[in-house]
C-alpha cells in the first residue's frame, strides 16, 4: 500500500459532507450576509445587571459566545430546549461588522459597522446561574441549538445610539428600555472587543438586554422590536 501512496497535495478539495453557512437576509437585498462568529455582551443595561444580582458598574464588559448555527435568521418556530425548567428570553440590538476591526478606538469602530437587527440571546437560565455559581462556563446555559433568533439586517453607516426597544409576549409588554441606557454603546464595545481579536465582515455582536428577563412557554409568541429596525416574530414550539 505504501508504494502507491502519494504525498502530493491534491489542487481540488472537497469536503466529506455538506453543511450550510449560517446566514442572515438583509433588507432589501437579495444576497444573504454570512456569518462567521456571534459575540454576546454579558451585561450592559444597568437595570438588567440589578435584576441577575449584579453590581452596574462601569467594569469593562465581559462576553461569551454563540455558534453561528445558533441563529434563527428571520426568526420563526424556536422548539423549546432539552434540560432546563427555566427558558428566558432577552432581547437585544445586534451589531453586524462590514469592515476588519482590530486594537480600534470608538470612532474607528463605528465605521466598520454594517447595520443593525434586533436578537433574541435565549438563556437556559437555571443552567446559566448554576455555572455562574460555580465559576464555571456559561455555554450549557447560553450556547444552544435556535439560541440567537435574528431579524434581517438593516444597513447603517453609523451604530444606533438611541432607539425603543422592546419585547411584548402574547400581546403584553415585557421588556422595554432604549438603546441609549446601555452602559457600553455599540462603538464602545466593538472598539473594547477589537482588542482582543481580528474582528471583520461576518462578526456579528449582540449588545445586551434591558430589565424584564422571564421565563417562556410552549405557545408563546415574542415580538422583539428596536425603532427603525422593524420587527422579530418568535413563536416557542414543542421540543423536538
Ligand atoms: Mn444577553
Amino acid at each position: 500500500m505504501l508504494a502507491h501512496h502519494s504525498l502530493e497535495v491534491p489542487t481540488v478539495s472537497r469536503l466529506l459532507f455538506d453543511m450550510p453557512i449560517p446566514a442572515v437576509p438583509v433588507v432589501g437585498e437579495d444576497a444573504l450576509y454570512p456569518v462567521r462568529r456571534v459575540f454576546c455582551v454579558a451585561r450592559n443595561y444597568a437595570s438588567h445587571a440589578r435584576e441577575m444580582g449584579g453590581d452596574p458598574s462601569r467594569d469593562p464588559p465581559f462576553y461569551f459566545t454563540k455558534p453561528a448555527n445558533a441563529l434563527v435568521p428571520g426568526g420563526g418556530d424556536v422548539p423549546f430546549p432539552p434540560a432546563t425548567a427555566n427558558f428566558h428570553h432577552e432581547v437585544e440590538l445586534v451589531v453586524a461588522l462590514g469592515a476588519p476591526l482590530f486594537r480600534a478606538s470608538a470612532e474607528q469602530a463605528a465605521r466598520a459597522i454594517f447595520g443593525h437587527a434586533i436578537g433574541l440571546d435565549l438563556t437556559r437560565r437555571d443552567l446559566q446561574l448554576a455555572a455562574r455559581d460555580q465559576s464555571r462556563p456559561w455555554d450549557l446555559g447560553k450556547s444552544f441549538e435556535f439560541s440567537a433568533p435574528i431579524s434581517a439586517l438593516v444597513r447603517a453607516d453609523a451604530p444606533i445610539t438611541k432607539a425603543a426597544i422592546s419585547l411584548t409576549i402574547n400581546g403584553q409588554v415585557r421588556q422595554h428600555g432604549d438603546i441609549d441606557d446601555m452602559t457600553w454603546s455599540v462603538a464602545d464595545v466593538l472598539a473594547h472587543l477589537s482588542q482582543y481579536y481580528h474582528l471583520g465582515p461576518g462578526d456579528v455582536v449582540f449588545t445586551g438586554t434591558p430589565e424584564g428577563v422571564s421565563p417562556l412557554a410552549v405557545g408563546d409568541q415574542l415580538v422583539g422590536t428596536i425603532a427603525g429596525l422593524g420587527e422579530l416574530r418568535v413563536t416557542i414550539t414543542p421540543p423536538v
